[in-house]
């Protein structure tokens, strides 16, 4: 058994993100979903691994799947949790305040629009602001499950979860609140860094 992929730590305790996050909705989120993403991805490394030595590969698009939605749930909830501070909900500031202003008019407009993106999933997945290398800008990218409907070698600055684990416990169907509260716990200190660093 593998161990290439490994359940970080949270950068606060489970009680740190209330009123936003219940203390039992983080440790549930954490230590159980994220958890499984983890023990998926490094179990699809095993199944490949063992498939290549049996020279056995009827089951690769399902083994190349489960690769993907696992190791890409275990991308997605690590960035996640540092896209959010118990010292958070001030808007962002220097360069990436620009970029937003640039790109989509305005920070509330990208608010609006990842609202939305989370609001009109089918299904599970999230909404992602992401950088663009290509065109060298920001976009919103409405990603479905973990890996689907997302453009290539773009690079992830900032990460709502929109899947129903990630708000039901708290606010039940109202998935409009968890947005709203994401907000207020949304750390764009950390999503500046990223900025800073994919946009130099
Ligand atoms: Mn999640």
């Amino acid at each position: 058994m593998t161990s290439t992929y490994q359940l970080p730590d949270l950068p606060y305790d489970y009680s740190a993100l209330k009123p936003a996050v219940s203390a039992q909705l983080l440790e549930l989120h954490h230590a159980k979903h994220h958890a499984a993403y983890v023990k998926g991805a490094n179990e699809a490394l095993d199944q490949l691994a063992s498939a290549r030595e049996a020279d056995e590969y009827s089951e690769i698009g399902r083994l190349a799947k489960l690769l993907a939605f696992n190791v890409s749930g275990h991308v997605l909830h690590s960035l996640f949790w540092t896209c959010m501070s118990p010292n958070g909900g001030e808007p962002p500031t220097g360069g990436l305040q620009q970029a937003i202003e640039s790109d989509f008019g305005s920070f509330d407009r990208l608010k609006k629009q990842m609202n939305a993106s989370i609001a009109q999933l089918q299904g599970s997945g999230w909404a992602a602001l992401a950088w663009e290398p290509v065109a060298r800008r920001l976009i919103i990218e409405q990603v479905y499950d973990h890996q689907s409907n997302v453009g290539q070698g773009t690079d992830l600055v900032l990460v709502i979860d929109g899947w129903e684990h990630a708000y039901y416990l708290d606010y039940l169907n109202d998935k409009a609140a968890w947005t709203e509260a994401f907000w207020s716990v949304a750390d764009w200190k950390s999503a500046a860094t990223r900025f800073e660093s994919l946009a130099k």
